[in-house]
């Protein structure tokens, strides 16, 4: 599918005239950081030390959920019951600990190209993540300069309902002040592109890891791309190029 395709099929399913963004809502582990390696060590490890069976890559299906909700999910599994909520706290903290011992991660390749085209199309950019740990957050003023001030940031901490709800999109949009006709957002997570399209915003679906382009499209992607690179090569399509309207 080309940008020009998925746009108008955008247009038509919304019933609108124009295409015209006016904000991105952007994704943090896995679409800004290559950091769902990591992430996926540090979840097994954590539960492996309290004795829940679990298989490292099944995390990355559960990317883009709350860590509450992930501990949730594998408590269920294990025992039929959530976990409570101090011990919810204290475990998420501990994979937090876990995590930042972790080598450094790298911001994901063409990413810092992605924003920086954002940002010289005077396009808001707003972070939505369901991460509340700032061994990353903490760095996204130095690798994304200008990008994502404190302002205009939807963490974990900041919503009721994670993805895929679309709650954490709402939220960033109504950070930046747009309607979702308005808003593209990227995500590289099934759990993370279903929320996103719930919203309502144009979604761009990215392949980063090991999930399959298929199940972004599934999810509900309006396009998805096979890397960051690749978005980055064409983001300017989605920026009110030529003025769309059908
Ligand atoms: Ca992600």
């Amino acid at each position: 599918m080309t940008e020009q395709e998925a746009i108008i099929n955008y247009m038509t399913r919304n019933e609108l005239m124009s295409f015209a963004p006016t904000a991105a809502l952007i994704d943090m582990d896995g679409t800004l950081y290559d950091s769902m390696g990591h992430h996926a060590d540090a979840w097994h490890r954590m539960m492996s030390e309290i004795g829940i069976d679990c298989d490292r890559d099944e995390f990355f299906m559960y990317e883009g959920r709350t860590g509450v909700d992930t501990i949730n999910l594998l408590f269920r599994r294990a025992y039929g019951h959530d976990a409570s909520p101090e011990e919810a706290k204290e475990l998420y903290r501990r994979k937090t600990v876990l995590f930042s011992e972790m080598p450094p991660v790298a911001p994901m390749k063409g990413a810092g190209r992605m924003v920086k085209s954002l940002l010289d199309r005077h396009i808001a950019t707003v972070l939505v993540t369901g991460s509340g740990q700032n061994t990353l957050i903490s760095r996204l003023d130095t690798d994304f300069p200008g990008a994502f001030p404190s302002g205009m940031r939807v963490t974990g901490h900041d919503v009721t309902k994670g993805k895929p709800h679309p709650e954490p999109f709402l939220k960033g949009m109504s950070l930046a002040g747009v309607h979702p006709e308005n808003a593209i957002a990227i995500d590289n997570a099934p759990i993370g592109v279903m929320a996103a399209a719930a919203s309502g915003a144009f979604t761009i679906g990215v392949k980063t890891g090991p999930i399959p382009e298929q199940a972004l499209w599934d999810a509900g992607a309006d396009i998805v791309y096979p890397s960051m690179d690749a978005l980055a090569d064409n983001i300017d399509k989605f920026i009110n190029p030529f003025n769309m309207s059908i």
